[in-house]
């Protein structure tokens, strides 16, 4: 680590200070530098994992998103992190945990971030799927944020497929669609079983350092993981001299949705530990997004039958087992 901060202070002089941000009560905080708006019509691919457009992004911007939430407490600690940070993100909502958890959707529109979809259920089949189904998937998740936003307005036209999982026919109706398909250009395998917060940030900087300096990055805020790293991550950008940057819709954004109260398992404790570990409360949370079709708040029962599922399932894995089904979620 100390190589590390060595390694920091030369570049931020290489590269200059950072631009005072104004972020009340956190003078270190790295802020949101800019906006840049996307038009489907103009920009309809990002990302250069899988495209040949990305965003516009000048040397050391980043932009950071959220996908597969929300899921209490993980998103709301996110949230927390965020504004403490003045941070200003992306984040592509599933349809089925928004309709669990309106108070949540809500709260991050009110927090100034841009709420994108990520289908309705998270099939990880796009790739195989009748534009029928994709219909329905891309719709339906729409539909399902939009209502739980309590404002269609609230939410952009932006998609990302589950998985990554694109082909020529997701394409093309996304296009019909007018929505614009978002990749990455870096991802921090946040999703995999057992990675540390340490790990996520290393990762993250080294993949953005190694495409020269900037790019989109895709992480996950319904792990604890992911979660736990945020705060690193944000003051190491900051060292080395980074800014953050929200990509918006065209057109007037609206001021605020109606807020909800949140419930109990809404607000959440942090960490909320099931029984053994955080992470594994994660692997228990992604075990019931992964294999229910809906996600209502379990019971103490229901929690226990996952836990044992969860349980079998990690003693089956082996440990170089690189596609478990742990591996499969992003
Ligand atoms: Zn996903």
């Amino acid at each position: 680590m100390r190589t590390i901060t060595a390694v920091l202070c030369l570049l931020a002089i290489a590269t200059g200070p950072a631009l005072a941000q104004s972020c009340p009560g956190n003078p270190d905080a790295i802020g949101t530098s800019r906006t840049i708006t996307v038009d489907p019509s103009v920009l309809p691919q990002i990302g250069t994992m899988q495209y040949e457009t990305s965003l516009p992004l000048n040397d050391h911007e980043v932009v950071i998103t959220f996908d597969d939430g929300p899921l209490p407490p993980y998103t709301g600690r996110i949230l927390d992190t965020l504004a403490a940070n003045c941070v200003k993100v992306d984040y592509f909502l599933v349809g089925e945990m928004a309709k669990t958890y309106p108070a949540l959707v809500r709260r991050i529109y009110n927090s100034g971030h841009v709420i994108g979809t990520h289908s309705l259920d998270h099939p990880l089949t796009f790739n195989h799927m009748k534009v029928e189904r994709i219909a329905d998937e891309v719709d339906g998740g729409i539909a399902a944020v939009q209502a739980a936003a309590g404002d269609p307005r609230a939410v952009a036209p932006f998609f990302r497929v589950p998985g990554l999982l694109h082909n020529k026919t997701v394409d093309g109706f996304l296009a019909s669609k007018s929505l614009t398909v978002w990749s990455a250009d870096e991802v921090a395998d946040d999703w995999h079983h057992g990675i540390t917060a340490k790990q996520i940030v290393k990762l993250a900087i080294s993949r953005i350092e190694a495409k020269n300096h900037r790019g989109v990055l895709l992480l996950h805020d319904i792990h604890p993981a992911t979660a736990m790293a945020l705060p690193m991550l944000l003051k190491e950008l900051k060292a080395r001299g980074y800014h953050i940057v929200q990509a918006v819709p065209a057109g007037e954004r609206i001021a605020s949705v109606p807020e909800l109260p949140a419930k109990t398992h809404e607000a959440g404790g942090w960490p909320r530990v099931v029984k053994t570990s955080v992470e594994h409360s994660a692997k228990v949370r992604v075990a019931r997004h992964h294999h229910r079709r809906h996600h209502k708040p379990a019971t103490d029962s229901a929690d226990a039958a996952i836990e044992k599922a969860a349980a079998s399932r990690k003693k089956a894995q082996t440990a170089d087992s690189g596609q478990s089904w742990f591996n499969l979620w992003r």
